[in-house]
């Protein structure tokens, strides 16, 4: 589908439809929610602004739920949900499911396909440490790949690395690895590292479990909570998010998204028609989706 052709918010029933049965919202945080540098006090530039801010406690007040799903990890997520005043979250792009944020939390890791003797009773990610999943591909991709150090801390579940990749090449490279794994593109970089990339975009990466990914996390915790796909929406602005639609009633793209050709080549695979545009960048296309969500269930 080319991006133009994509409903936009104010006018799409089948969009207000859907905001209107939601009682839980799965976003994304970088691209979609906090501006550059991570703040959720600023506005899509990163100036100064209460616009973000205003519209989480309108969904707060309006007793609607708010999961944030992300590839960072659970400590990072964790803090951030307690900042919030959100319940848990999805952490490390869908290994891990947390509901609660305090000493009861429940915690779920996702091991996708891999069996009781695959996953050794150990946390996922030491067992792709060990793999030679990293040492594979760093032989493969000289200088082009390398642990995404400053954030490949406390990590459980998945291995994060950054990287100007082909990624059907990197998936190929991993499929000759025990036991199976993925490799998800977590969208653009803005530094390259010391990554001689040349003119190509630097990618985050995570090496998962195969088959663990945002959707299949988001389908785990709605079963949990007793709900299913037409009761939740979601919001992103990566190539990866797009799976987000299969999983909940609507997915919204905010504005910066269509900037990303993994986005524009995504949609293009069409078949997904539950996409809808916004026309607000980052936290801005956030807090227009809040609004009209807040409205929706009110009306
Ligand atoms: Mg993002």
């Amino acid at each position: 589908m080319n991006p133009h052709d994509l409903p936009a918010l104010s006018g799409a029933a089948p969009a207000y439809e859907a905001l209107a049965r939601a009682s839980v919202l799965y976003t994304d945080l970088d691209g979609t929610l906090v501006a550059p540098g991570g703040s959720v006090l600023a506005d899509a530039t990163g100036a100064p602004s209460a616009i973000v801010a205003s519209a989480i406690v309108a969904v707060n007040a309006a007793g609607l739920e708010v999961v944030p799903v992300s590839g960072r990890n659970r400590m990072q997520l964790m803090e951030l949900a307690r900042l919030l005043g959100w319940g848990g979250f999805i952490a490390e792009a869908g290994a891990i499911i947390q509901r609660g944020t305090g000493a009861d939390a429940a915690i779920t890791y996702d091991r996708g396909v891999w069996t009781a003797e695959q996953a050794g009773g150990r946390p996922p990610f030491a067992t792709i440490r060990s793999s030679g999943a990293y040492e594979a591909l760093a032989e493969a991709f000289p200088g082009r790949v390398e642990h995404y150090a400053s954030w490949q801390m406390d990590r459980e579940a998945t291995l994060l690395l950054r990287g100007c990749l082909d990624l059907a090449a990197a998936q190929a490279v991993l499929d000759s690895i025990d036991p199976p794994l993925d490799i998800v593109d977590n969208g653009m970089l803005r530094n390259p590292g010391t990554l001689a990339c040349g003119d190509l975009p630097p990618h985050a990466y995570h090496v998962v479990p195969r088959g663990v990914c945002k959707a299949r996390a988001i389908a785990l915790d709605l079963k949990a909570r007793g709900l299913g796909p037409a009761d939740a929406i979601a919001i992103g602005d990566s190539a990866t998010d797009i799976q987000m639609a299969e999983a909940t009633g609507a997915l919204f793209l905010v504005d910066n998204a269509f900037a990303s050709r993994g986005v524009i080549d995504e949609l293009a695979r069409g078949g997904r028609p539950n996409i809808v545009r916004l026309s607000g960048a980052r936290g801005e296309g956030w807090a227009e989706l809040a609004s009209a969500w807040v409205q929706a269930v009110h009306a």
